[in-house]
């Protein structure tokens, strides 16, 4: 069922089928594709599994860590950008995250969580992202169309208040 790296025996008794064979193990997790989203196989986070009916335990913060593992590979099977060049295009941008997404007429926290892979950049904002990476003046213009402030931009002085 999965390739297991690391196997040792846990404590306890499964809650789904009552035997006492739960072992630490790090899955390789095969996640179905949906419409929009690709099948992918990550190498999962640690947790418990049961060596007998195959149901695994995680918690909160193996769940968390597992879905952000998740989003990268969807998006790497999607040829879209990570979490990481997406940040990097901002930073290189200047602009911090509440600003560009009103340059860019984005719903707030679409950059935070873009960068903490909390959810996938659609294929028309990863196609835009590209082009602003290739033209940091095409932002720069469009901030002076829409009236919004560049005080916050690398190098330019920060107004008071
Ligand atoms: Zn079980």
């Amino acid at each position: 069922m999965s390739r297991t790296t690391d196997k040792v025996k846990a404590m306890g008794d499964c809650a789904v089928c009552g035997a006492s064979t739960l072992l630490v193990v790090v899955p390789e997790w095969e996640v179905p594709g949906s419409a929009t989203k690709p099948a992918v196989v990550v190498q999962a986070v640690e947790c418990l599994e049961c060596e007998s009916c195959g149901e695994r335990y995680l918690e909160p913060e193996q769940v968390r860590a597992f879905e952000k593992k998740v989003i990268e590979a969807q998006r790497a099977a999607k040829n879209l950008l990570s979490a990481a060049e997406i940040l990097q295009i901002r930073e290189s941008l200047g602009i911090n995250k509440e600003r560009l997404e009103k340059i860019l007429n984005l719903n707030p926290k679409s950059f935070y969580r873009w960068e903490n892979s909390l959810s996938i950049q659609s294929d028309v904002v990863d196609t835009m992202l590209r082009i602003l990476r290739k033209n940091p003046n095409a932002v720069y213009a469009l901030a002076e169309e829409r009236h919004i402030p560049l005080t916050a931009l690398k190098g330019r002085p920060k107004k008071a208040g």
